[in-house]
């Protein structure tokens, strides 16, 4: 059993996890609070950067890249990313260098120790998120910018999720005020 302790708990985190697929929703909370409870130490907490991205939104965040050469943020269109489908999560590691309670930074260093446990945070952290059976973006790839991607498709690519989409297949769900589409898996 997993015990829950408060301070360890990064609340953007847990908002964000509420609107991922419910069929990934709650093994991702459990994920998340095994990772900040046993795996990290003292001045050490993870966060999920992105979870569900709407099609609009994704959509946003293609032109941003576009907008301005050599800053590309994705190549991928609304409806072309799994995030669109509530199946994937960014994460980035979180340090309070000063034990004042303020994570001040975010890091995607894969070397960095800050708990001294002999063991680099991000190692801790993806090691037991593959294992859980997600896909890292960075070994599924090898492009540095997919590191902190990771995702459980089922087997699914986008265009087979996206026909679900197109064809009504899937639920809604109100989620603070927003319909969030939920592919039927
Ligand atoms: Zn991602």
């Amino acid at each position: 059993m997993i015990i829950l302790k408060k301070e360890k708990m990064d609340q953007i985190t847990l908002q964000r996890i509420k609107t991922l697929h419910p069929k990934i929703r709650k093994e991702a909370l459990d994920l998340y609070l095994l990772i900040n409870n046993k795996m990290l130490g003292k001045g050490v907490r993870l966060r999920f950067s992105y979870t569900f991205r709407t099609f609009q939104e994704q959509d946003e965040l293609y032109n941003q890249g576009r907008s301005k050469p050599g800053k590309k943020v994705t190549n991928a269109k609304g409806g072309q990313s799994i995030h669109n489908y509530g199946l994937a999560f960014d994460i980035v590691i979180l340090y309070d260098k000063n034990n004042d309670g303020i994570f001040e930074e975010a890091s995607w260093d894969t070397k960095r120790d800050g708990d001294k446990d002999g063991i680099p945070d991000w190692l801790e952290v993806t090691k037991i998120l593959i294992e859980a059976g997600y896909t890292n973006g960075f070994i599924s790839n090898g492009k540095k910018w997919d590191l902190p991607h990771f995702q459980k498709d089922f087997g699914l690519s986008w265009k087979q999720m996206l026909t679900k989409i197109n064809t009504g297949d899937f639920i809604t769900e109100n989620i603070n005020g927003y319909n969030y589409k939920y592919i039927n898996i």
